[in-house]
């Protein structure tokens, strides 16, 4: 029996298991210290009225005869996929409604469409990344060719003509670095893709923290339906991290081969998916509802206020950052130049505030800090004090 040994070529992940670990150290020499996380990527706020309530009613139609629901379509059901419809419509982008499918997440769905490509193609992945896109590449023994995201880009690598992708990974606004592609930088990638007959996997996880005129979508950008899959989330947008659902749109236009993405992508998934639960799925058709809408808009107002009060900091002490106005997360380069795990030290023995370092997430993050803002809000004043205190002490 042969295992995949590309799983040997996985590196383990040290990040957040190290994080916790420096922590509880820490705590057991300094139990009486109070220590704010800033460092934590999931949210923190209660899912809004209107999904609790669409779930409560959910629940109660399994309970009856006719409300009850066994195996759904695995794509999902019409009343969310018309929601998701309107959605994009609002920002005049049209989809089929069999371009939607119904998924329990982004990182299931950025792992599972790789099922559908070819194990020798080339892709393109940004330094720093979220991890789960060079993971899954790694698993699937794939060549990878990362570019590099840096200061001097901003943190927004640009298409390099010289260089030969088939699958490009682009995340907007990103993880980690909170930086967000504009229509013409995006246009100029979607340009890059139709010539090379590549593919870009689009991850839209933190669009609803967009508050610039930048594309929401990949789709805003003329012939994005030729050359991208967008993968979704209501994770970040509503607040479903534990709930679990999300979408990803397959265009029908995206053909490879011969072949339909979209057909392949549904042979898959009616194969080795069973779709989103009911109830799961009836709460997230909520999060589209005019009232929704309104009641998500104030946990994101919530969380983009908490962005501001670290991004303000940074501007006072005039350090250099991406992200924090259209994403949680705020990007930025560590006082003195330190290497992020001797700022991560400092920053938690000396000033009791946890971030992540940067080096997590690549070896272009080696010299920067990643903050987050979904902790509460007096707890980010307190920390975003202590941190002002510290730097202006070195
Ligand atoms: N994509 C990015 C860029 C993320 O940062 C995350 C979660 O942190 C995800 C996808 C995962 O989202 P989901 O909870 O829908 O799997």
């Amino acid at each position: 029996m042969k295992i995949n040994s590309n799983f040997n070529n996985v590196e383990t992940s040290y990040l957040f298991s190290t994080i916790a670990k420096k922590i509880d150290a820490f705590l057991q020499e300094n139990p009486d210290k109070k220590v704010i996380r800033l460092g934590i990527g999931d949210v923190t706020r209660p899912l809004c009225p209107a999904v609790i309530s669409a779930l409560h009613s959910a629940v109660d139609d399994m309970s009856t005869k006719n409300g009850f629901h066994g195996y759904g379509p695995e794509q999902g059901y019409p009343f969310i996929k018309n929601e998701v419809q309107k959605y994009y419509q609002n920002r005049n982008v049209d989809l089929e409604i069999d371009e939607i499918f119904i998924s329990d997440g982004a990182k299931s769905d950025a792992g599972n469409i790789l099922d559908l490509f070819d194990k020798d193609n080339v892709v393109l992945i940004p330094d720093p990344v979220y991890p789960v896109y060079r993971d899954t590449n790694i698993m699937d023994g794939r060549k990878i060719v990362y570019m590099n995201a840096n200061e001097s880009n901003s943190f927004l690598p640009m298409p390099d003509s010289n260089i030969k992708a088939d699958l490009i990974y682009l995340c907007s606004p990103n993880n980690p670095t909170g930086a967000t592609y504009n229509k013409e930088q995006l246009k100029a990638w979607v340009d890059y893709a139709l010539a090379n007959d590549a593919l870009i996997l689009f991850d839209a996880a933190y669009e609803a923290f967009i508050v610039d005129d930048c594309p929401h979508s990949i789709y805003e950008i003329e012939n994005a339906k030729k050359c991208a899959v967008e993968i979704c989330s209501l994770s970040k947008t509503a607040g479903f991290t534990g709930t679990r659902c999300g979408y990803t749109i397959v265009p029908f236009d995206i053909q490879f081969d011969g072949h339909s993405l979209n057909k392949m992508w549904l042979r898959r998934q009616t194969t080795k998916f069973n779709g989103v639960s009911y109830v799961v799925q009836k709460g997230a058709a909520a999060v589209f509802s005019p009232e929704g809408q309104k009641q998500i808009k104030e946990n994101l107002d919530y969380y983009k206020q908490n962005a501001k009060i670290i991004s303000d900091a940074m501007d006072q002490m005039n350090i250099w950052y991406t992200g924090g106005k259209n994403s949680p997360y705020i990007w930025f380069k560590c006082p003195k130049n330190m290497y992020s795990w001797d700022f991560f030290d400092l920053l938690l023995t000396k000033a009791c505030v946890v971030g992540t370092p940067g080096a997590g997430f690549g070896k272009n993050g080696d010299n920067f800090f990643r903050l987050t803002a979904f902790g509460n809000k007096e707890d980010t004043i307190e920390a975003v004090n202590r941190i002002k205190a510290l730097i202006s002490s070195l």
